[in-house]
């Protein structure tokens, strides 16, 4: 990896790893540095599998609050309301957001391969 502004191949200073109890988005910073300009150069990697486990929770519990929530309407049809209607279009938008962003990183991932 080379400097932003000179273009100097830049010297790796070390990594560390970030505390988990700064409940931080990133797991790993990394220390670069230019021996021609003395740019400091710092490098979060992102904790990936973390936040893939967060959607993929959520959207598991999406799946099934809907599935109880339509379970419950056939239970009693004629008691179903707008608010249960409401709540059910809740968790399909919620579970409708999660996709968007898996197809969205599988079309990064066929661009990438
Ligand atoms: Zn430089």
């Amino acid at each position: 990896m080379n400097c932003w502004h000179c273009n100097t191949e830049l010297i790796w200073g070390g990594d560390h790893d970030i505390d988990e109890e700064e409940d931080c988005e990133y797991s790993i910073v990394t220390n670069l540095s230019c021996p021609n300009c003395k740019c400091l150069v710092e490098v979060y990697l992102p904790k990936e599998n973390k936040g893939n486990n967060t959607m993929n929770k959520q959207l598991i519990e999406a799946v099934k609050e809907a599935s109880i929530s339509v379970a419950c309407c056939l239970d009693e049809v004629s008691d179903v309301t707008e608010a249960d209607l409401l709540h059910i279009q809740e968790q399909i938008t919620h579970i409708e957001n999660h996709l968007n962003i898996d197809r969205n990183m599988d079309t990064t991932h066929e661009t990438i391969s």
